[in-house]
């Protein structure tokens, strides 16, 4: 069942989806070699609850953690640890925030220093993806509008693999809501969006092939043949002409254009 949002509804799902932003950020001025993922961790949940809200990962079904933060091979749902970062890698960082009653969910993609072409690529065209799938998310259109355009510039147009067992999702005061919103998929198919719909698009992009297994944590996700995956997601509400993009990367891009241990030159 889809849970239509007001006028209001929407503007408090969009303060939590920029404190995202602006929390996603602080975790950014901190990313450097040596550093290390619990650090970024515990920094980002104290920066959710210096503002007032909480973070909506931290207990969500065990989770442990205020932030997903999952680096190189990990597409997903990944376990801060003690490992330290380093020189080229790829570090995604997913996190959710709750707040008078709504919830704000948003992800981004760093890579530390000089890396590869080939990463640097991916980075650009997984980000390019979530734009695409956005243009779609347009009242008449339907969720398969969305999952069409993500698959089509990433998989057909790039040959990366587009990982299939975790998906988009609606949200407001839960964190997951109907529908789902999946990265692959036929136009014109699944749900009909309208006009308050609010979602959460997140393309999953591996390098290589689409397949992932779960380590032994119990949470992280990770690419099967250990090429490095890049993720990135907006919460957007539904609208007639385009969509109203509720969360922000303004203040993300900036702190990562001012860190010089993180690679901006991607996109
Ligand atoms: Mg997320
Ligand atoms: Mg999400």
């Amino acid at each position: 069942m889809i849970n239509y949002k007001t006028a209001e509804e929407v503007e408090l799902i969009r303060q939590s989806c920029l404190l995202v932003g602006d929390t996603i950020a602080e975790v950014a001025k901190l990313i450097k070699p040596g550093a290390t993922t619990l650090q970024l961790d515990t920094a980002s949940e104290k920066f959710i609850r210096d503002n007032g809200a909480v973070p909506s990962f931290k207990n969500y079904r065990g989770f442990p953690y205020a932030s997903c933060i999952s680096v190189n091979d990990a597409v997903v749902h990944g376990f801060p640890t003690n490992n330290i970062l380093k020189e080229g890698d790829v570090i995604s960082v997913d996190i959710g925030v709750f707040k008078n009653g709504y919830h704000g969910d948003s992800a981004y993609t760093f890579a530390i220093g000089n890396v590869n072409d080939d990463v640097k690529q991916l980075m650009r065209v997984t980000k390019e993806s979530l734009y695409k799938g956005i243009e779609k998310a347009i009242a008449g259109n339907r969720v398969g509008d969305i999952a069409f355009a993500v698959q089509e510039h990433t998989e057909r147009k790039h040959g990366y693999g587009v990982v299939r067992e975790l998906v988009g999702h609606g949200l407001g005061k839960d964190l997951h809501e109907d529908p789902q919103v999946p990265n692959y998929g036929k136009r014109g198919s699944g749900t009909k969006l309208k006009e308050g719909v609010v979602i959460a698009i997140e393309p999953m992009i591996n390098m290589g092939k689409k397949d992932v297994v779960n380590d032994t944590d119990g949470w992280t996700v990770r690419t099967k043949d250990g090429k490095p995956s890049a993720h990135y997601e907006h919460t957007v509400c539904v609208k007639k002409d385009k969509a109203d993009i509720l969360s922000s990367f303004t203040s993300i891009e900036a702190a990562e254009k001012a860190n010089e241990n993180l690679c901006s030159d991607y996109y």
